[in-house]
This record gives C-alpha cells, sequence and structure tokens, in this order.
C-alpha cells in the first residue's frame, strides 16, 4: 500500500467515523435533552435530507475524484517504507502541533481570500456556506477545488516538514477530529477547545458563528490568527432567545 492511498483511507474512514455518533444526536434532537441543551442553534435543526445531502456530496467527491488521484498516484508515488525507527511521543507532539499550525496558517489565508473575493466565493467556498448551522456531516462539503486544496495541504505539509510517517498518520486523523469538533453545532464542555487552557483552540462556538457571521473565525484550529487580525467574533448562543420565544 502506498502512502498517499493509505492516509487518504484513513482521512475519510475517519470522517465517516467521527461524524456518525453526532448524526445519531442530531437524529434524536430533543428527545435527548441531556445532550440538546448544548445545541448551538437549537432552531435550526438539521434535517434527514439535509445530511443525505451533505454526505453524498462527500462521498461523490471521494469516489469521482479523490479516488482516481489515488489510483494514478499508486503508479506514480514510490511505494511506502515505514522506517525502522518509531518516532518518540515527543517528536509525535511536536512535528504534529508543526503540521497542524501550517495548516492553520495556510487555510486562514486561503479561506479570508475566498470569503473576499465574490467570484472565488461563488465558485470554490459557497458550498461549504449552504447551511447557516453546521452538523457533523457537512464538515466535508466542499467543493472539488476547496477539496483538493485542503488535500494537497494534508499531503504535503507533513512531507515539508519531514514528519514520520506514524506522526502524519496521527495528525491526519486527529485533524479530521478537529474539523468535525468545528462542525457538530455543539458546544460540549469536553471538547478540545474547552480541554486546551487560555481559548487557543476556536472549535464548534467559533466555527459555528463563522457559518453564522462569515465575516469572522477564519482560522480551522487555533485562535491566534483571528485574534492578531481582528476578525475573531465570539459566539452568542441562541438558546435563551428560543426559550423565551417558546414560553412567550
Ligand atoms: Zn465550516
Ligand atoms: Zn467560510
Amino acid at each position: 500500500m502506498n502512502h498517499g492511498k493509505l492516509q487518504i483511507l484513513l482521512a475519510f474512514s475517519s470522517y465517516l467515523i467521527f461524524s456518525a455518533p453526532f448524526a445519531a444526536l442530531d437524529l434524536l434532537g430533543e428527545k435527548l435533552p441531556v445532550m440538546h441543551q448544548y445545541k448551538i442553534q437549537p432552531d435550526r435543526q438539521p434535517t434527514l435530507a439535509m445530511m443525505a445531502n451533505s454526505f453524498f456530496k462527500a462521498l461523490y467527491n471521494h469516489v469521482v475524484f479523490v479516488l482516481p488521484s489515488v489510483v494514478i498516484g499508486v503508479f506514480v508515488l514510490p511505494a511506502l517504507t515505514l522506517p525502522l525507527e518509531a518516532p518518540t511521543l515527543y517528536e509525535v507532539f511536536v512535528d504534529g502541533l508543526a503540521v497542524l499550525l501550517l495548516f492553520d496558517t495556510q487555510y486562514y489565508i486561503w479561506h479570508f481570500i475566498h470569503h473576499k473575493h465574490s467570484q472565488l466565493y461563488r465558485w470554490v467556498h459557497a458550498t461549504h456556506h449552504e447551511y447557516m448551522a453546521p452538523f457533523s456531516w457537512s464538515t466535508e462539503q466542499l467543493s472539488i477545488p476547496e477539496l483538493m486544496t485542503v488535500g494537497l495541504w494534508s499531503n504535503q505539509d507533513p512531507v515539508l516538514l519531514k514528519c514520520h510517517p506514524l506522526t502524519t498518520w496521527f495528525v491526519t486523523v486527529f485533524s479530521i477530529w478537529m474539523s468535525v469538533e468545528d462542525h457538530i453545532g455543539y458546544d460540549l464542555p469536553w471538547t478540545l477547545n474547552h480541554l486546551v487552557p487560555f481559548g487557543l483552540l476556536g472549535g464548534a462556538p467559533a466555527h459555528d458563528m463563522h457559518h453564522q457571521k462569515p465575516n469572522s473565525n477564519y482560522a480551522p484550529f487555533f485562535s491566534h490568527w483571528d485574534i492578531i487580525f481582528g476578525t475573531k467574533v465570539p459566539l452568542k448562543m441562541n438558546k435563551r432567545l428560543l426559550k423565551t420565544e417558546k414560553t412567550s
């Protein structure tokens, strides 16, 4: 098996495995108040049709575009040779963090440009903004050019930073988890943005706000670029508003 093929297989199966439990949560909705209390936009519950739309768009992209490019890669790219030495935990952490920081910077710039240029937005990024309230399957509702761009960075950044293949696989799965967490639509108290201190990570509250107010929170993972460039907007929960509407 070649390196690229394994990485894409890992990425797509991680998207499926990580998204499925949150899709179940969305389908249960108000029937599970213990979880529904954390829904960021409770008045915008995704329907089964919306979920199917997002999921099949992601599946179509992978079958029609990603899979053929992987097949071509099998003939072009060298077969994977795993180094004899495994990386230390410290190496996995430092190299993995470097990959995430680099990707975060690349996507911040790309994302900012694609929101400022109306034609680029319309043809490349608008697909991802079909829904104002994200849900797990919508994580990979991307146009082909956007998927190819993030795919290229995900593949090339670890090569550029000379990561061990094990580090690359780990950071691939971890970054998919972070992307899914951005889109779950719930502000759960145990997600990474709450576990990592000082608000270093944006998580679902920041990215949900980006889908509500698209000229804010451009960074996919970390908060620093949005703070530095003044594009950080805190999440406003409309939970209370909904409750008062219901009772009145
Ligand atoms: Zn998004
Ligand atoms: Zn956007």
